[in-house]
């Protein structure tokens, strides 16, 4: 079933969805019925056992970049994100999160993932290996022995931290060569995003073929949109897309570049393709989704590509909802992994009533992420790049700017970083950072479907192996 098809039917709440006893309406009591008719799963089943998981991360986000993206959305299209839905149509469970690592009040994505994957808090930059060298089960283990499937879906490098906490075990989350191995060795179903330099011969470090063993594994491999989304693509439980080198590019440039997007698919679409594929089980599946440029584009400072990796996340939690409305058996967990950057929305102007116009104007007039603009230098000619960024920035940059640039042109983030400052963000939008860093806030994870009941208002990371363990009744 496509996943049009899937909407269609979950929002119309046909005989199929009803027959499951599971439309929910305002006389059966519990929720209000949400508008718009949607379908709920009643507390009963909140606790019982799924069959399914489908976890989802925005990676690094601090509540502050939801808040942006919900307001965008609202501005842009007179509708709220998904995720605010949830809340304002009552339909999840609702967890603050405490993020810490072994080592730290403030995690990284690897020791974070590897909390939720392995239950045990370790060190940064670890992924499911205890400070002793020790290499712990990863979920990825535990649901493979209980007979389902298992998928990765991601806009960073496929073998990139979060993503890899939920499949392997290494000493340092650098190990992205082997990673990739251990993704066939371990027998991930699954797996689509970026990264291909970590399955290529031509960049991997050992020159092995990875792309052939995987074919010869039975996978189907994938390098373009075209490809995944092609209607006469044959279904296959094992396929392996990796779209790009190294991570997607941000959905801002996505949204404003046709090659892109000619070439890389989003990340509501490689969602899709993934439940189709891992929905043949009948044992059922994991599926982690990770929106890990969100992250990114914190540590870039940049606001124009957070809001809108935010938003192509947030389309994914729709996906979510409609599988899960049509498959009321699978438990579905929202979160991130840890805040990055600080992003918010700061007051503007006298009594600030100056915020909304700077914020609506400032963010519409930003059509690329710095990111973008770096790679453009280095390709460009001089008077083409200063005329781009002219266009897609509206910054004018001297010739003494443009000499500095050039200097730094084979650093990984000064160009960027130089870009920003003259840019100055802050200034156009109203959105400040408090740094480059991850930031250590306690955080939201939503949840619905079977099980979510065992969702407590409080948790530590530590808690979602446990409550994902009893659940889908691992071991
Ligand atoms: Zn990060």
């Amino acid at each position: 079933m496509s996943a049009d098809q899937i909407s269609r039917r979950g929002f119309l709440g046909t005989g199929a969805t009803a027959g499951a006893g599971l439309l929910w309406t305002s006389a059966m009591g519990g929720c209000a019925l949400p508008a718009g008719g949607r379908v709920v799963t009643p507390h009963s089943a909140e606790s019982g056992k799924a069959k399914n998981i489908i976890f989802l991360v925005a990676d690094g986000m601090n509540t502050g970049t939801w808040t942006l993206a919900d307001y965008w959305l609202q501005n842009q299209q007179n509708k709220r994100t998904e995720w605010v839905n949830l809340y304002a149509e009552q339909l999840v469970h609702r967890s603050l999160m405490e993020t810490c690592s072994a080592n730290s009040l403030v995690t990284d994505s690897a020791a974070a993932g590897s909390s939720w994957s392995c239950g045990q808090r370790i060190n940064n930059g670890a992924i499911n290996f205890d400070p002793d060298g020790n290499s712990l089960v990863t979920i990825h283990d535990r649901i493979k022995k209980s007979g389902r499937s298992t998928g990765l879906v991601t806009t960073t490098r496929m073998t990139h931290a979060t993503p890899a906490t939920f499949a392997s075990s290494v000493s340092n989350r650098g190990m992205e060569d082997e990673i990739a191995l251990q993704y066939l060795n371990n027998g991930v179903d699954v797996l689509l995003g970026g990264g291909a330099r970590h399955f290529s011969a031509q960049t991997r470090k050992d020159g092995e073929d990875l792309f052939g063993k995987y074919k010869a594994s039975g996978y189907q491999v994938l390098q373009t949109r075209n490809e995944l989304l092609a209607p006469n693509r044959q279904s296959s439980d094992k396929i392996l897309g990796t779209f790009w080198q190294t991570h997607l590019p941000y959905s801002i440039d996505w949204n404003q570049q046709p090659k892109i997007a000619q070439r890389v698919p989003k990340l509501s679409e490689m969602m899709r393709v993934a439940l189709k594929s891992l929905d043949r089980n009948p044992n059922g599946f994991l599926l982690q989704v990770e929106g890990g440029r969100v992250d990114h584009a914190g540590h870039g400072n940049d606001p124009g590509a957070i809001v809108h990796d935010q938003l192509a996340f947030d389309e994914c939690i729709k996906v979510a909802l409609e599988f899960s409305q049509e498959n009321p058996e699978t438990l579905v967990v929202v979160t991130t992994d840890h805040g990055c950057g600080g992003c918010q929305l700061n007051g503007v102007g006298a009594s600030y009533v100056d915020t909304d116009s700077t914020f609506y104007e400032g963010i519409g007039a930003i059509r690329a992420s710095y990111e973008y603009l770096k790679n453009q230098h280095k390709a460009l000619p001089r008077e083409e790049f200063r005329d781009l960024v002219e266009e897609l920035i509206q910054l004018s940059l001297t010739e003494a700017q443009i000499d500095t640039l050039d200097e730094h042109k084979d650093g990984l983030y000064e160009v960027s970083n130089y870009l920003r400052k003259w840019h100055d963000p802050f200034k156009r939008t109203g959105v400040n950072f408090t740094s480059s860093n991850h930031t250590g806030e306690f955080v939201e994870l939503s949840s619905w479907g079977p099980g979510s009941g065992s969702f407590n208002a409080w948790i530590k990371n530590t808690d979602v192996n446990q409550v994902i363990r009893k659940v889908l009744e691992l071991s």
